[in-house]
């Protein structure tokens, strides 16, 4: 009698602790939220710290942890390699998003990271939405989340760009979107995904938030309050069509009929807020947060990186850009504390690269600086490579500062590839505001642990890149006169913030160098999960609970 009444109660235990070994137990975060801000530097957080409100990025200084010193361990520092970084734990040597578009030596054709023809777009009739994370050769830790639970976590991806979206979701996920301007103004995803976008998608497009804010830009608080940047009107901005001078108010609405039209929100600080409109509209669309099973929610600010691109490091459009932001952040992360619930949930923010001061703002300031002059450079390389081997076919790409050799043609010259690698490499460190050349031989045959040749190497992946590497001079650029860019290996590119805080998050700070692979580990660790496939980083003990 006793056994027939203890055996049942005994089964009860066994099925409930087996729930919990496998899927997962109460002490995870119901949801990780995984922010990129495109184009953040490190010294955005410092520099306009005092303008901040106490909810945004001071709550997650204040209550988190931040990591002072941490960088980008490999070149390029684009976007493209840059979200994949974030989210795979690894560089593009291994996750193999080596820029954002690149010369494909099989297809014989430039590719972009996130294409896929093989989709169909779903939400609009442009091919903007034929797009996909195949490219991408290793694991998000949002698919170790999957993989685990049985794909009962879900995950979401959302940003203005495609890749923004595409890439931190990774393979497995429930649904990336992104955003369609033109004359269209909504978000958008393709047939990797989904056949039609769910209800709340075709809600929110067909509401007229996107609509609103074509509106007046002005600065958020008086621009005289705003010392931490250049004057408003100065001559290393771009600025918008139509507006003789790129100084405040702009009036979108107007300017948008000749920029593009709902393009010009991406631009603006209104693209980043339409990213947290859109982002609570997910949240509560697909309940995410709302049982003991990890959901991940990528969301990635692409405008912070179209404003820099067009009005530089230094202009009051970027000083007015991270007020709002830091002003969205804070309605993003009460809206978390309402639905997910304050300390149930986990979020880490960082960049996918950094930026370069406006080079001819520099310049006036005496530090070395400048522009390359490729059309110049490849004339005088063209005539060289005709001298010395006979042929004028030996060129088959240049790009992402790469030199992309036609191996037939190498055949031609009677010497091997890696001869005819050093020859080029002996020739091109004499050209002007050239820093340092290597050949691809010598990246793939030896093991560097330090400097540039590291971050050079970390970036460089073999069935993907090129024969000869070259690394321009600090701060000199291939860009217009006006407006920063990005993509070396210093500082200014490589030094992005890391500030985690929530669940599992201890509260604190380190000067202590920390990587952008070492991120993903991070995460895994606090879920208990399996690391990304191709991870290369370490967790960062010192930052979980
Ligand atoms: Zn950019």
């Amino acid at each position: 009698m006793i056994r027939k009444i203890i055996i049942p109660v005994l089964t009860v235990i066994v099925c409930f602790s087996a729930k919990a070994q496998t899927i997962n137990t109460n002490e995870n975060p119901k949801l990780v939220v995984g922010i990129v801000v495109d184009q953040m530097r490190y010294d955005y957080l410092t520099r306009f710290y005092n303008k901040f409100g106490e909810d945004g990025f001071k709550r997650m200084v204040n209550e988190g942890f931040n990591c002072k010193n941490h960088h980008f361990n490999y070149i390029p520092t684009k976007t493209g390699p840059g979200h994949a970084s974030v989210f795979t734990g690894t560089t593009p040597k291994y996750h193999g998003i080596i820029a954002n578009d690149w010369y494909d030596k099989y297809e014989k054709k430039m590719v972009y990271c996130a294409e896929d023809d093989s989709v169909q777009s779903v939400g609009t009739e442009s091919s903007d939405g034929q797009m996909s994370p195949r490219r991408m050769q290793t694991t998000t830790f949002a698919d170790e989340n999957r993989l685990f639970t049985q794909n009962l976590g879900k995950t979401i991806g959302i940003s203005i760009k495609d890749r923004g979206a595409i890439l931190p979701a990774g393979h497995t996920a429930n649904a990336a979107y992104w955003f369609r301007g033109k004359s269209e103004g909504k978000f958008i995803s393709s047939t990797y995904y989904m056949n039609e976008l769910p209800n709340w998608v075709t809600s929110f497009n067909k509401s007229k938030t996107v609509k609103s804010y074509l509106k007046d830009w002005n600065t958020l608080q008086n621009i005289e309050t705003y010392t931490e940047s250049g004057a408003d009107l100065n001559e290393f901005e771009g600025g918008f069509r139509g507006k003789e001078t790129p100084t405040f108010p702009y009036d979108l609405k107007k300017l948008s009929k000749v920029n593009g039209g709902f393009d010009i929100l991406k631009g603006t600080p209104y693209g980043n807020s339409l990213v947290i409109d859109f982002a609570i509209a997910a949240l509560k669309g697909e309940a995410l947060g709302t049982d003991n099973i990890t959901d991940v929610l990528t969301v990635s600010f692409s405008s912070t990186d179209y404003v820099g691109h067009n009005f530089g490091v230094n202009s009051k459009e970027v000083e007015d850009t991270y007020i709002r932001l830091d002003k969205d952040l804070e309605r993003f992360f009460k809206v978390l504390d309402a639905e997910v619930g304050k300390g149930e949930y986990t979020v880490f923010l960082t960049a996918d690269h950094g930026a370069v001061d406006v080079p001819s703002y520099l310049r006036k300031m005496q530090i070395p600086a400048g522009y390359l002059n490729n059309k110049e450079t490849k004339a005088k390389f063209a005539a060289f490579l005709m001298d010395t081997f006979g042929v004028d076919n030996l060129i088959e790409n240049i790009s992402n500062d790469q030199i992309f050799l036609n191996h037939e043609a190498v055949k031609a010259t009677n010497k091997t590839l890696t001869e005819v690698e050093a020859i080029i490499v002996d020739e091109l460190i004499n050209y002007k505001n050239v820093y340092k050349v290597y050949a691809a031989s010598t990246i793939h045959n030896s093991g560097f642990n330090s400097g540039m040749e590291q971050l050079l190497q970390k970036g460089y992946s073999q069935k993907r890149s090129g024969d000869v590497l070259i690394i321009a001079n600090p701060n000199y650029i291939s860009y217009s006169k006006t407006g920063s860019t990005h993509g070396s290996g210093f500082k200014y590119d490589t030094h992005v913030p890391l500030l985690l805080f929530g669940k599992g998050i201890k509260h604190g700070e380190t000067l202590q160098k920390t990587v952008i692979p070492d991120i993903a580990p991070t995460i895994s660790a606090l879920l208990g999960i399996s690391f990304p496939n191709g991870t290369t980083g370490e967790p960062l003990e010192f930052v979980l609970d």
